[in-house]
């Protein structure tokens, strides 16, 4: 099946009684037993629920991982992921990523024993050369958040893969429509399905998806121990979410462009970060490897002060955080997602207080250039 038929029938066998063609929500906690010693599918809905598990039938074969698992967030995810390293892993990760994944790395898991290196995963020589006896995987997010940068997967992967670590790789942004880390050689693909997968900043959700079953099984078995799992009524919503996607990102892909090559033209927008142009540093690398640019836009204006200027006066596009989701939003990285970053290093990257992030949405680009337009003006 094509991607777009996927989304929509990946899982067809429901097996219920009432021939139900949407998958309903499964609202119990518990389930009756068969019969004493008699073995069936479900018992208990925080180790699996029929609605959660449709749902993660899907997302795996979106992937093409061996099984995905669902938790209440993307953060609930990246912890449960955390749980297959102990004291003394070394992990090597992006520098840019999502504020909330270096909030856990720097501050729960360094402290809990295990040890980051934070780089540019974009550059292949400074990976390696930070392998060393305790290194367990590589932690990348392409293209990341904010800056942008693109990762080449196939090539990190082979690197990872020399030396026995595992890669993991934060889909997010270009979610398996596309991009597919696990077809380039990533061992789990992670999703904030809060974002493009609901697509409609209504619901939180996580998934990990594993490449091979052996590694699908210890997620699962860190997962349903730990207990932070995706509820059958948030399930439901994610699952209907992932069957417009293809259109929703056709739609944000399209818009994103405009977009961005409407702030290039800006004079007061100095720089624009967006994956689409030509000239960005990882094009040739997000050709080979993705279909699609995504709707993220990062851009730096002149000063502070158009920068509070036109979140104040932007009506189309909402000040909000997060991302993917049918509206279009627009946040101030420096006070929202990366507020926890430490001031200095924050700097040195270029998220300062002129510094922007959109995600854009599925509105009719007319509505969207003149929305910009008269924030920048007023
Ligand atoms: C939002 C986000 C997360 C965290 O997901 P939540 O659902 O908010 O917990 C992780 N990674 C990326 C790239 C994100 O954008």
């Amino acid at each position: 099946m094509e991607f777009e038929t996927l989304c929509l029938h990946a899982d067809n066998n429901k097996k219920d009684e009432w021939g139900t063609l949407t998958m309903p929500v499964c609202q119990s906690a518990t389930f009756v037993h068969k019969g004493v010693g008699v073995q069936s599918d479900y018992s208990y809905s925080r180790l699996s629920n029929p609605t959660r598990a449709h749902l993660e039938n899907t997302v795996a074969r979106l992937e093409g991982g061996a099984a995905a698992v669902a938790f209440s967030s993307g953060m609930a995810a990246i912890t449960t992921v955390m749980k297959l390293f102990k004291q003394k892993a070394h992990i090597i990760a992006s520098e840019d990523l999502y504020g909330g994944s270096l909030r856990l790395f720097r501050n729960v898991n360094t402290v809990e024993g295990m040890s980051f290196d934070f780089v540019d995963t974009c550059d292949i020589a400074c990976v390696k050369s930070l392998i060393n006896e305790n290194t367990k995987a590589i932690y990348c997010e392409t293209p990341s958040n904010p800056l942008m940068q693109v990762s080449d997967v196939a090539q990190l992967a082979s690197l990872a893969h020399k030396n026995g670590l595992l890669l993991i790789v934060d889909n997010t942004f270009l979610t398996p429509y596309f991009q597919r880390p696990l077809d380039l050689g990533a061992d789990i693909v992670i999703h904030s399905g809060t974002k493009y997968l609901g697509g409609h900043n209504d619901t939180l959700a996580g998934f990990a998806v594993a490449k091979t079953p052996e590694l699908a099984e210890k997620i699962v078995y860190y997962a349903k121990t730990i207990g932070a799992c995706l509820a059958p009524w948030d399930s439901f919503l994610i699952e209907r979410g992932i069957k417009t996607l293809p259109l929703r990102m056709d739609r944000i892909n399209a818009n994103a462009k405009i977009i961005a090559e409407w702030l290039r033209g800006r004079k007061e927008v100095k720089k624009v970060y967006y994956i689409g142009f030509e000239d960005h540093a990882g094009y040739k690398v997000t050709k080979k490897q993705a279909s699609g640019f995504g709707g993220m836009i990062s851009f730096e204006v002149e000063s502070k002060a158009l920068a509070e200027n036109v979140l104040k006066n932007i009506k189309v596009f909402q000040y909000a955080e997060s991302l993917g989701g049918v509206e279009s939003l627009i946040t101030y990285p420096m006070l929202q997602t990366h507020a926890d970053v430490p001031v200095d290093e924050r700097e040195r990257r270029g998220i300062n207080d002129r510094f922007l992030r959109i995600s854009v949405g599925i509105e009719n680009i007319k509505d969207l250039i003149e929305d910009l337009e008269q924030a920048f003006k007023a």
